[in-house]
């Protein structure tokens, strides 16, 4: 049970007692203590385990309650009252919740009025027009919910990196303690780093493995066990299929690189070996019944002539060809960042004060960050006024003479309003050493509105950066409609870094669209937009698995510049 876990558990207690129509403190608390939990840097568990219900009780947020049942849910790793409550509503109601739009007044309303219990009811109902005329609904959320519908299908069974990348890591570090395993690794798409992921695929070397399997299928938190074998077993924890494999020491390398995929670059590879006379499968790599090699995956790459290929390039998207011609980039790593060029603090809607977020970045080796609080249109976000500017700017300065190998830049992430105009006037935007500018509404405006909507922000010679700018979240929101490639036309011509945003939600740029901006030569800036410190620690690693994906080295970012030259690449300094 991590502190996630938890927070799913009282986030689904709420939803339920919503559902039920209860007492909306109850509700609140639970919310509140979800909240809490979420973005608390200590182990609950923990906690729980050395204070008991008065130590947790301290935490804000955290009542007796609550603590209470903190404390079941770390002895036991279940929590009695959401079992129960779970039984109190059918399982169809709960899985509406998934729905993007859809929330549980919502399902309250849909079943007192239609009776609907399920997500085929719901879309039937929608199809014929009768939520239209429900008070309160109408329908334009008639519709939005028929669009919910057809996204969560679409992302049914795959889960974030964000979410599969620590529970596979602490899988391979438990199965690592066991004396029997001798190599472990995690493959599949995970190991690529997708945005998205199907299940979890590990792979270990061991003379024993039936005790690796018995490890395997009792570690903490499996939901459930659906086939154990000596060569392969698959578990179900926290919802996601999990599969390990026990391999031959002499096929680990084989199959590390077999099970890592993806499919169209193995083809490439196995016909490559055919060429050749050999036979690459999972097993090794054979001439005739001779294996030749395959204990290490760069056996592999060796066979057939190439050049080892890192695992986020292998989509068959030209990394073979370029192997062939020593031409694999030298990809970018986390390392090679020196700052943050987009986060947001207590003065809009962060959690921490500039100087936390200061000096988690100084912890992190970085040597600047922009503090990019919104601007007054996203109010919803505690955008800034100018006069609340005008103040940080003060706190901006203080904590900088603090500082002597570090900086705070001012920044804002101005919203580029549906009128095209920007939030800020130009006089404002000039004095802010670094300009962020991103879409936060009317995410609907056709294609060539919205173009020329981020084109007229680029043209502004103060807006140094657009950030996350298709505007995905994934499951929840569609990109919205833009010509990329315009963008990065005007991107290149008027000096205007474009951003990956590192949030696993929104991973925008994608990793095509990297791509297409290094082929431009339109630099990018990787940034986290994190709304606390924990964040900017914790979600840049998925901006620079993107980058990698996207065939990004180091020059091709700007903030793995140092300041001085990447304040230089910026666009009032040039
Ligand atoms: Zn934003
Ligand atoms: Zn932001």
């Amino acid at each position: 049970m991590v502190n996630l876990d938890i927070a799913r558990i009282f986030d689904e207690i709420a939803s339920i007692l919503e559902i039920k129509g209860e007492n909306p403190f109850r509700i609140r608390a639970y919310r509140r203590a979800a909240r809490t939990i979420e973005t608390l840097t200590q182990d609950l568990k923990v906690i729980a385990e050395r204070g008991g219900v008065s130590e947790l009780k301290k935490i804000p947020g955290i009542g007796e309650g609550i603590a209470k049942k903190i404390v079941e849910i770390a002895q036991t790793g279940d929590c009695k009252k959401h079992r129960e409550l779970k039984q109190e509503v059918p399982a169809g109601m709960l899985e509406l919740l998934k729905i993007p739009g859809v929330g549980p007044k919502t399902i309250a309303k849909l079943h007192e009025e239609l009776g609907i219990t399920n997500i085929e009811e719901l879309e039937a109902a929608a199809k014929a027009h009768k939520l239209g005329v429900i008070p309160g609904l109408g329908r334009k959320v008639e519709e939005n919910i028929l669009k919910g519908i057809e996204q969560y299908r679409r992302y049914q069974g795959r889960v974030l990196l964000s979410k599969a990348l620590p529970y596979a890591e602490s899988i391979v570090k438990e199965l690592k303690k066991l004396d029997a395993v001798e190599r472990i690794t995690i493959a599949g798409s995970l190991r690529r780093m997708r945005e998205t992921i199907g299940d979890i695929d590990i792979l270990v070397v061991s003379k024993r493995p039936s005790e690796v399997m018995d490890a395997f299928t009792s570690l903490e938190g499996v939901e459930d066990v659906i086939a154990k074998g000596d060569t392969k077993s698959s578990i179900v924890l926290k919802g996601m299929d999990v599969d390990l494999r026990v391999v031959e020491s002499a096929s680990f390398g084989a199959a590390v690189h077999y099970f890592t995929g993806s499919k169209h670059h193995n083809i490439r590879i196995r016909e490559l070996g055919v060429k050749r006379g050999l036979k690459i499968n999972e097993y090794g790599i054979f001439r005739g019944e001779e294996r030749i090699g395959g204990e290490n995956e760069e056996d592999v790459f060796k066979s057939v002539g190439l050049a080892y290929i890192p695992p986020e390039l292998r989509e068959d998207r030209g990394e073979v060809e370029a192997a062939k011609e020593n031409r694999i980039p030298k990809l970018i790593e986390l390392s090679d960042l020196r700052g943050d060029l987009h986060v947001h603090t207590k003065w809009s809607d962060g959690k921490n004060s500039i100087e936390e977020m200061a000096k988690t970045a100084i912890a992190l080796g970085y040597e600047y960050i922009a503090v990019a609080d919104h601007s007054p249109a996203v109010g919803i976000a505690g955008g800034m006024n100018e006069d609340k500017l005008r103040m940080r700017q003060q706190e901006i300065e203080r904590v900088n003479a603090t500082f002597d190998n570090f900086r705070v830049l001012s920044s804002t992430e101005v919203d580029i309003k549906s009128d095209f105009s920007l939030d800020f006037p130009d006089e404002i935007l000039k004095e802010l050493d670094v300009v962020v500018a991103a879409v936060h509404s009317k995410f609907t405006q056709d294609k060539d509105t919205m173009t020329k909507r981020i084109i007229t922000a680029m043209e502004n010679p103060h807006v140094d950066i657009i950030a996350h700018p298709t505007g995905r979240v994934l499951g929840k929101r569609e990109p919205y409609e833009v010509d990329m490639e315009r963008l990065m036309e005007v991107a290149h011509d008027t000096g205007t870094v474009m951003e990956l945003n590192s949030f696993p939600e929104r991973l925008d740029l994608n990793d095509v669209h990297c791509r297409m901006a290094k082929d431009y030569g339109v630099p990018i800036a990787i940034s986290t937009d994190a709304h606390d410190a924990m964040q900017m620690r914790d979600v840049i690693k998925y901006g620079v698995a993107t980058a990698r994906r996207g065939w990004l080295e180091a020059k091709d970012v700007v903030n793995t510049r140092g300041l001085e030259e990447m304040m230089k690449m910026l666009k009032d300094r040039r």
